[in-house]
This record gives structure tokens, sequence and C-alpha cells, in this order.
């Protein structure tokens, strides 16, 4: 089968997996990676990424894979370290919309203006934010290991929320550091959007004294689900 790629892309990124089915809900996607974040949050589990390093892997190559199997991919989600941070990022989100792929982001909330750019642009079908903590400095600062823009990352649920797009917030529950009354006050903050609740893997985490961290059980995150369900999203069944 031929390609309909026309000319090869110059654009370099960390790493990618051709296909997964939990990135974007419902969707087949390949997920690239950009290295580098401007956040240090001790207990990520995408340790190898928050470094910026030099990337190496060509877009084109992922481009023809996904042309060969358009049948079966819906599209891309770009995710790191932190994919704003990466001025190509525009446009490599044209490259893959003018071949007809979906294009997904996830994002740690601190640059909004590129938020903005790229949805307003249209450059994005869906989009899924961290909210790592209630929105209060000490909180934050603590789970993400550096001083975070507070007003950055409220300008950025603002964006996301009024963002005609699919859409999602995510947080990371961390045993130690996060309780069920904080998940319900991050839910109040971003309803009526979803909250996704991840649960934390301790391997291979930035601070290695987080890999003897237990994650909270499956049972109690659903009793988590079923808090912020009855009282921030009135027992609508999708959240
Ligand atoms: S978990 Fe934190 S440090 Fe790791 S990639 Fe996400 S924002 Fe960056």
């Amino acid at each position: 089968m031929s390609s309909r790629i026309e000319k090869p892309l110059n654009y370099k990124v960390d790493s990618w997996i051709e296909s997964s089915l939990v990135d974007w809900d419902g969707k087949i996607c390949s997920v690239v990676y950009f290295s580098g974040c401007n956040f240090k949050c001790p207990w990520c589990q995408n340790a190898g990424l928050v470094k910026k390093k030099e990337q190496t892997t060509s877009l084109n190559d992922i481009l023809t894979y996904m042309e060969r199997n358009k049948n079966y991919v819906d599209g891309v989600v770009f995710s790191g370290g932190e994919p704003t941070l990466e001025p190509s990022l525009p446009n490599i989100l044209k490259e893959i919309k003018d071949r007809k792929f979906l294009t997904g982001l996830e994002t740690n909330g601190s640059q909004p203006k590129v938020l903005e750019e790229i949805i307003d642009a249209h450059l994005l079908d869906f989009i899924a934010m961290d909210v790592k903590a209630p929105l209060n400095a000490d909180m934050y600062n603590k789970l993400c290991g550096v001083k975070v823009d507070l007003k950055k990352i409220r300008k950025s649920i603002k964006i996301v929320k009024e963002a005609e797009i699919e859409k999602e917030f995510r947080t990371t529950v961390i045993p130690c550091w996060l309780t069920p009354e904080d998940v319900l006050e991050i839910a109040k903050k971003v309803q009526p959007v979803k909250l996704v609740l991840q649960s934390f893997s301790p391997q291979e985490t930035l601070d290695p004294k987080f890999r003897n961290v237990t994650p909270y059980p499956e049972s109690q995150i659903q009793m988590m689900y079923d808090k912020i369900r009855k009282r921030v999203y009135n027992n609508r069944r999708d959240k």
C-alpha cells in the first residue's frame, strides 16, 4: 500500500508507542512522548522523561506507521514530559490534522497560552489535563516538586472547561499526600467536566522513596469515585 505522506517531516520526538487503548477513552491511538518537564513531581511515573534529552525519533516514522494502519488507528496523543514545552507542537499537530488523524494532548496545565493557541486554531480533538492537588500553593508545590504558578493552572482549567472538544481532568491519587477530601475538592473545581482518578504506580518514580509507597487499593479509589459522583456530579453515571 502506498503512503499518502508526500514530504519527509524533520520533527523529532523522544519515543512513541504504536497503539494505546487507555490514553483516550474509546479511541485507539499512537502515543508520542516528548522529553523535558517543568515540574519535578517526586512520585512521577515517567521519570525517564522529566529531564530534556536529545530527541531522536522521527515523526515521519510514526506517521508512516499510522498511514499503514489507518483502519485501526484513530489518532495520536501527545504526552511527556510536558508536551506544551515543545516549540514545534503546534506545527506537529497541524501535520497530523492535515493527514486527517485525530489529535489528543496530555498536559500538566502550566502553559495556558499554548493551550489557548492550539485549541483556538482547532488543532486539538481531545485534552486531558492533570490537576495534581487542591489549588493551594503548599499542596500544589509539594505534589509537583517545584514552585507552581497557580494562576496559570487556574487559567488552564478554565480553558479546558470551556473548550468545545473532548476533555477530561486527571488526578493521580498518591496515598501519603492526597486524601479523599482532597479529591473531592479537586472535583468541585473541575466539574462539570469529568475527573479521572489514576492509581499511583510505585515503579521507577522520580524520587526513589516513593517506590516503597503502597498504592490505594482499587476499592478505595472506587469509594472516592462514589463520593464525588454523589456530592459533585449529582450521580451522573459517566463521572
Ligand atoms: S508527573 Fe509531574 S514531573 Fe512527571 S511528567 Fe507529569 S508533570 Fe512532569
